[in-house]
Formats: C-alpha cells, sequence, structure tokens
C-alpha cells in the first residue's frame, strides 16, 4: 500500500491504496530502531517510492489480525492442516499435536488428508465419520491422481494460506500442484519475473552465505525465504510449509482446553444456556462440577499433552 494523502494514520483503512506493482523496499531506520519486524504478509505505509526503479521505503507496518513463527508470515488468515492416508500412516496423537498448535493459533483451519488413493472407500468413510467426531469435516484429496484439489482450490480463495503437517505427506507436492495446474491458482509470471530479475539475485547472495541449498533448476527459492503466491481466486498461498515439528510451546494448561473442538463444544451448552464448571480454573479431570466428561475418543490425548505441559510450565 501507498500512502494517499500523506495521513500515514497507521489505521489500515481511508488513507491506504493497493498499488499493484511489486516495489523493492527498504525498512525505515526507525522501525529497526523499535524492533518492529517486517513480515511476509505484512500491510506497511510505502513512501519515497521511485517509479522507475521500482523502489521505496517501508514507513509503516500496519496491525496484524494474525502472526505465525514457522514460517514466519503475517496476517495468515486459513490453516491447511496436511496428513498423509498412508506412507506415513495417518496416526492420531501426531494429528492430534498438529491440531492443537494450528488451533492455539486461533486462525480458522481446514483439514485435508492426502494419498487418499492408497486407501478404499470403506476406510475413507471411518476416517471421515471418526475426524466428524473430532470437530473436522475433512477433505480427501490425491495430487497424485489429482482428486479432491477443485475442493481445496476453493478453500483458498480470497484468503492468505499457509500449509502444514509433518514431513512426507506431500505438503510441497501440493503447492506446486496448485501453483502450476490449478485454474484458480494461476500465478501471474510476468510479475514474477520481474521479481526474480530484482529480488532473486539479491536474495541469493545474502542467502548462500548461510549456507543455504538451492533448489536445482529454479535458482531462486530456498528453503528459508517465503513468498506468498497469488492466487488467481483472489488471496495468497505461501510457498514454504508450515510447523514441521510441532512445540505447543504457545499453549498453556489453561488454554489447552479450547483447542480440542470436543471441550469447546461440551462447553457451548445449549444455544442460549452455556455449561460451566465450577471451577473457573478447572483443567477437566474429573474435578468436582466439571461439565466435561471423558467418553470422547482423544481424552486421553488430551490428558497426555496436558501432562507435557503442566512438566514445562513447572521448569519455566
Ligand atoms: P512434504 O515433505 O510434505 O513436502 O512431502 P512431498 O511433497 O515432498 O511428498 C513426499 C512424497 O509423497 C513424494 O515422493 C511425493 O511424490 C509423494 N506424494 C505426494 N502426493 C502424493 C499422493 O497423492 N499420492 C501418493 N501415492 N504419493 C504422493
Ligand atoms: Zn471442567
Amino acid at each position: 500500500v501507498e500512502d494517499g494523502d500523506g495521513g500515514g494514520d497507521g489505521d489500515g483503512d481511508g488513507d491506504a491504496v493497493r498499488v499493484g506493482v511489486e516495489l523493492l523496499c527498504v525498512v525505515r531506520a526507525v522501525l529497526k530502531k523499535i524492533k518492529r519486524r517486517v513480515l511476509v504478509g505484512d500491510k506497511v505505509l510505502v513512501g519515497s517510492i521511485d517509479w522507475v526503479d521500482r523502489r521505496g521505503v517501508i514507513e509503516n507496518v500496519f496491525s496484524r489480525k494474525s502472526e505465525i513463527l514457522d514460517p514466519p508470515v503475517a496476517n495468515v488468515d486459513h490453516l491447511l492442516v496436511l496428513f498423509a492416508m498412508e506412507q506415513p500412516k495417518l496416526e492420531v496423537y501426531s494429528l492430534t499435536r498438529f491440531l492443537v498448535e494450528a488451533e492455539s493459533t486461533g486462525i480458522p483451519i481446514t483439514l485435508a488428508l492426502n494419498k487418499s488413493e492408497l486407501v478404499d472407500e470403506e476406510t475413507r468413510v471411518a476416517w471421515k465419520s471418526r475426524l466428524r467426531s473430532w470437530g473436522y469435516g475433512p477433505v480427501f484429496c490425491s495430487v497424485e491422481s489429482k482428486f479432491g484439489l477443485d475442493t481445496l482450490a476453493f478453500s483458498l480463495r480470497e484468503q492468505t494460506t499457509v500449509i502444514v503437517g509433518p514431513s512426507g505427506v506431500g505438503k510441497s507436492s501440493l503447492i506446486n500442484a496448485l501453483r502450476s495446474n490449478h485454474p484458480l491458482i494461476n500465478v501471474s509470471s510476468e510479475e514474477n519475473n520481474w521479481f526474480d530479475s530484482i529480488l532473486g539475485s539479491k536474495l541469493l547472495e545474502e542467502q548462500r552465505v548461510g549456507e543455504v541449498s538451492v533448489r536445482s533448476g529454479r535458482g531462486k527459492h530456498t528453503t528459508r525465504h517465503v513468498s506468498l503466491l497469488p492466487l488467481s481466486g483472489g488471496g495468497y498461498l505461501a510457498d514454504t510449509p508450515g510447523f514441521n515439528q510441532p512445540s505447543l510451546l504457545k499453549v498453556t494448561t489453561q488454554s489447552l482446553a479450547q483447542t480440542f473442538p470436543e471441550i469447546r463444544k461440551l462447553l457451548s451448552g445449549s444455544a442460549n444456556e452455556p455449561e460451566k464448571c465450577s471451577f473457573n480454573d478447572c483443567l477437566h479431570l474429573g474435578e468436582p462440577g466439571c461439565v466435561v466428561k471423558g467418553d470422547w475418543e482423544r481424552y486421553p490425548y488430551y490428558f497426555q499433552l496436558l501432562d507435557e505441559i503442566k512438566i514445562r510450565e513447572e521448569f519455566q
């Protein structure tokens, strides 16, 4: 965005206009001084624009509606949690950890299950009802046989999405499939070429210093550099997948319950009368007057994760 009338009050509306071209920018020194880091996905105020060389100076960063650290992206409004039905085998504990980490960001989640061509219909139906009981409506897909990619592309429209999941489930394959083949996600190559020519060489120089392998053939992206691919249906997809190992560092013993849709549902009660445990700080471990009963599949995992977080908090 560019400062439209010089107001620059930082409230993100009224005086901001979309420029629609890419500018190579430096960050105003004062922002660095107050440790205001600029992230990919940030909405920024740009001044001192040189339209010929397409350069500018980032004067301010608008407040973020969300922020994730792995990969570092601001204003993410959708997380696509990707797992595989097989290779690696779909495993409840690992899936739960990823879902808890994703839920803890407060960002809406779509759960997708890739490599679904490797299992039969019966298995898919069984998982579907199982995941429904957890509170998730999964999308089955297969990058290999192009199955379900339309549904996924649809869920990405008008949003900034980061794909997260363990290694080997097909995250990079999915990003590539969505990038190269899908009509809804047709990246404008002309703009990207310009960007590559200016940014590419510079970034490569900087990143080579840090001993990073450059993906062969492309010569632009490294594992550390995040780009947002513009989607033709509106919105963006981060080209770098996120949290390979959920650390759960932002989850506390008090906040863990809210990352389980099963518990959220029990606590929401009926439409006009929310259920309440007797104790405000109830951890739902069978305390007197607790409205969360342990008769749901993932309760043992809730219990296990709570223990892990408790130990971490004791040592902090
Ligand atoms: P990432 O680590 O999550 O980024 O996973 P990759 O995209 O590197 O994929 C891991 C492996 O799974 C590669 O060998 C892919 O070719 C393979 N793969 C990706 N999608 C599918 C799929 O839908 N079906 C099958 N059978 N293999 C797939
Ligand atoms: Zn309770």
